[in-house]
């Protein structure tokens, strides 16, 4: 009883092996889709082998068999296997799913087997009514299109075996049962070459199927590296790169069907501090919910990228015109104002956006980037944490900066650039301690100049190292006929200090000006060193280590954090003159005032209050215990011949006189 169940659920399992190994993979899409296209390729000539062996087969048999069986029912092969072939014909084309993949070799294996067996069966009928001879031609025939049409079918296992067994079973039975010497040898050589077939049938499907596995698994794992390579990795969202070839195709395809679109270009203000005080853990936190709150509000008319630090970008894919387009990103804009509340701190920024739109601000996908960034960096200096477009007044700074360019390009600059010297005093005994050395442009083509114009220029166009040069030589000419305790303070631009060159051209001038270096202070912006941090430090220490002073400039305008600031070696700063300016009447400059005032002294560094217009604000800064001021109050910055007067007559000359 047991070994009988045993050996029920053996033959089973058996049989359901020789099933599956007959029929068409189920799990495996990939290989059935291979499977069907290498097949494809191989119909018609199948057809034409078992046609033309049909057909000679319906000759030799001509003249002793029925016609119904020679001619019509060759003809009626033909009829079949042309109908078959004209449904190939006309999907040849067509790249079928998996699914119609599937259905189709299954068709073709029921097919190939109704069609072996009957041809078989007509052959072995025709073979009735032959001799000898003609059987063995009826067994060659039989045999031929057996090997040709299984090799057409190497790679469909199951399709290659039905019709092997198909053809193959009854011709060994049949010949078998002719019992003539010829006839059991030629059923013997068919059962050798039909199981050698059949073994490699089984291999080569083996292989085959092997190979399409090993093909399938590299056209995923290059599909995984497409989909990361395209992927900011912290905030799941389209990186840079994805981001430029996704916005060449929408201005390509915007260009082809007159349709626009525009592009955004989003910057947190204040992220900086938060990733400095808090860590990169929370600065990671703070950027992914700020990814999670612009696709959130995106939906589907805004894609949303991050290009990398915290600057991200959007492509507006659907808006109604530009008031449109401004609403939906002060909407994005409002978003990010809401506290972020991460692990353990809440904190808050906001987003500045850039706006450029398609067709109107440019024909060109670059472009278009550029004007957006250009929108953004002028809307952060007077509507920080609102959405700019770029207009035509922005086109027209641009055009007055590239013409500004061309003539400074031009200018014969040792000859048009001049210093002027504002002083710094000490509120205490009313005595210059210092002079600001300041650009002055007059150029002969467009008048006097503002160095806030020209000098943004100039570092744009690469003509701030020879400006530097000019000016520092000079500055320090004049210098040399102060008194000893007047300093000289001079201005550094980013290039300057984040390029080696720059530095040691700098060094040497001042080594070989006959100033002593510990008079010198070299005042520098946190923009400058926010450009390139390590250089921009490397830089300093060097002239630290000259003697020369640093001054942190328009300190309380960027985003320094007190980390960075402790990083360097800086003697001074210089509170801006936005914090200043009505100092006396307003309660919140007064407060920035006192605690930007105590910061530096708790931490040992000189400061110098920039700005001072009126009495009334020089004497609540007074009072705040400021000392050192400078501002239109005071003097504004003067040209050399009018030193002399605001150093009281205490000139080099009148010292040593
Ligand atoms: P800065 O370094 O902050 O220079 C101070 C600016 O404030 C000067 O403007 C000065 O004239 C102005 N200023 C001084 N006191 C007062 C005041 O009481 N009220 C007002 N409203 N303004 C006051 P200036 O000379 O037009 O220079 C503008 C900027 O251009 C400078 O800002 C500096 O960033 C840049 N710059 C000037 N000269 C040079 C230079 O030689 N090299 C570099 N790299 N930059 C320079
Ligand atoms: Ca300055
Ligand atoms: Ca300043």
């Amino acid at each position: 009883m047991f070994i009988r169940r045993r050996r029920a659920k053996l033959v089973k399992t058996l049989l359901s092996r020789v099933v599956r190994f007959l029929a068409v993979p189920r799990d495996n899409p990939e290989l059935v889709k291979a499977q069907f296209e290498v097949f494809s390729r191989q119909v018609p000539l199948m057809y034409a082998i078992v046609l033309v062996n049909a057909w000679a087969i319906a000759f030799l048999f001509l003249s002793i068999a029925p016609l119904w069986l020679t001619v019509d029912m060759a003809a009626a092969f033909t009829a079949v296997c042309i109908v078959r072939l004209s449904f190939w014909w006309r999907s040849r084309h067509v790249s079928p799913t998996p699914e119609e993949a599937r259905a189709a070799l299954i068709r073709t294996n029921q097919f190939g087997a109704v069609l072996s067996v009957t041809i078989t069966m007509w052959a072995l009928t025709l073979a009735g009514y032959g001799n000898e001879e003609l059987n063995g031609n009826i067994a060659f025939f039989m045999a031929i299109t057996g090997v040709s049409v299984v090799v057409c079918l190497l790679h469909l296992r199951s399709a290659a075996f039905i019709v092997g067994l198909s053809i193959a079973i009854p011709f060994i039975v049949f010949f078998t049962m002719m019992a003539t010497p010829s006839s059991i040898a030629m059923a013997v050589n068919m059962l050798f070459v039909t199981t050698s077939l059949l073994i490699i049938v089984a291999v080569q499907s083996r292989h085959f199927a092997d190979a399409i596995d090993a093909r399938t698994k590299l056209e995923q794992a290059n599909r995984e590296n497409m989909r990361l390579a395209n992927r900011d990795s912290l905030t799941g969202l389209n990186n840079r790169r994805r981001f430029f070839a996704y916005l060449n195709d929408i201005h390509q395809e915007a260009r082809a069907r007159g349709q626009h679109f525009a592009v955004g270009i989003v910057d947190l203000d204040g992220f900086k501090p938060v990733n400095d005080l808090y860590g990169h853990a929370v600065g990671d936190a703070l950027l992914m919910e700020v990814g999670k709150r612009l696709s959130a509000l995106a939906g589907n008319d805004i894609q949303v990228a991050r290009l990398g630090g915290d600057e991200f970008a959007l492509i507006f894919l659907d808006y109604r015109n530009d008031t449109d387009l401004l609403e939906r990103s002060e909407a994005l804009c409002v978003a990010m104002r809401e506290p972020i509340v991460l692990a353990d701190v809440t904190v808050r920024i906001t987003a500045s956006i850039g706006l450029a739109a398609f067709p109107q601000t440019a024909g060109d996908a670059n472009d278009l980037y550029e004007r957006a960034d250009y929108a953004l960096y002028n809307g952060k200096r007077s509507r920080r944490g609102h959405a700019t477009l770029f207009s035509n007044e922005h086109l027209e700074q641009i055009a007055r900066s590239t013409q500004l360019e061309q003539v400074l390009r031009d200018a014969d600059l040792d000859e048009e650039i001049s210093v002027f010297f504002q002083p710094i005093a000490d509120i205490r005994s009313g005595k210059v301690v210092a002079f600001e050395a300041l650009a002055r442009w007059t150029s002969p083509v467009l008048g006097a100049v503002s160095p806030a114009l020209f000098i943004p220029v100039a570092e744009r166009a690469g003509l701030i190292d020879r400006l530097t040069r000019i000016l520092l030589k000079k500055a320090l000419v004049t210098a040399l006929g102060w008194p000893e305790d007047v300093r000289l303070s001079f201005n550094l631009s980013t290039h300057d200090i984040s390029s080696s060159e720059g530095l040691t051209r700098i060094v040497g001038i001042l080594s070989s000006s006959g100033i002593e270096p510990a008079r010198v202070d070299f005042e520098i912006t946190e923009t400058a060193m926010m450009y390139d941090f390590e250089r921009a430090k490397a830089a300093i220490e060097t002239l630290r280590q000259m003697g020369c002073g640093i001054a942190l400039d328009d300190f309380g305008t960027g985003y320094s954090s007190l980390t960075q600031i402790h990083a360097l070696p800086l003697t001074k700063i210089k509170i801006d003159r936005s914090f200043v300016c009505g100092i006396d009447k307003s309660p919140a400059s007064y407060k920035i005032v006192k605690s930007l005032l105590s910061l530096s002294h708790d931490m040992g560094l000189g400061c110098v209050i920039e700005g001072v217009e009126t009495k009334a604000e020089m004497q609540t800064l007074e009072r705040l215990g400021a000392r050192l001021i400078q501002g239109f109050h005071f003097s504004r910055p003067v040209p050399e011949a009018d030193i002399a007067a605001l150093l009281g007559g205490r000139t080099m000359e009148s010292v040593a006189g």
